[in-house]
């Protein structure tokens, strides 16, 4: 059986945050595709499309981290720190 990671609310937001970062930062590159076409050599239509799917890696490594210690659900997301679990109520550790 793999090993699941523990829940971990600081891990679960940097990853969080990690994904925001690299989801809107490719956005906003895209609006400038167009004035932009490419970065440093490369097509920037392919950098957001790197981006994006960096972007998707942390979304998963975050909800890893996500898994409730009691159900083994997703206990919950956002970028605020999770108090309890969504699904069944218990208590998440600091
Ligand atoms: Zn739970």
């Amino acid at each position: 059986m793999a090993q699941q990671h523990e829940f971990n609310d600081t891990k679960r937001l940097i990853y969080t945050y990690a994904t925001l970062i690299f989801w809107i930062t490719s956005l906003i590159l895209r609006q400038y595709k167009d004035d932009l076409p490419y970065i440093g050599g490369l097509n920037t239509e392919f950098i957001t499309l790197g981006m994006q799917l960096v972007g998707l890696a942390m979304l998963v490594i975050a909800m890893r981290y996500s898994k409730c210690p009691s159900c083994e659900k997703l206990a919950g997301g956002g970028i605020l720190n999770l108090k309890k679990c969504k699904a069944c109520g218990h208590a998440l550790p600091e």
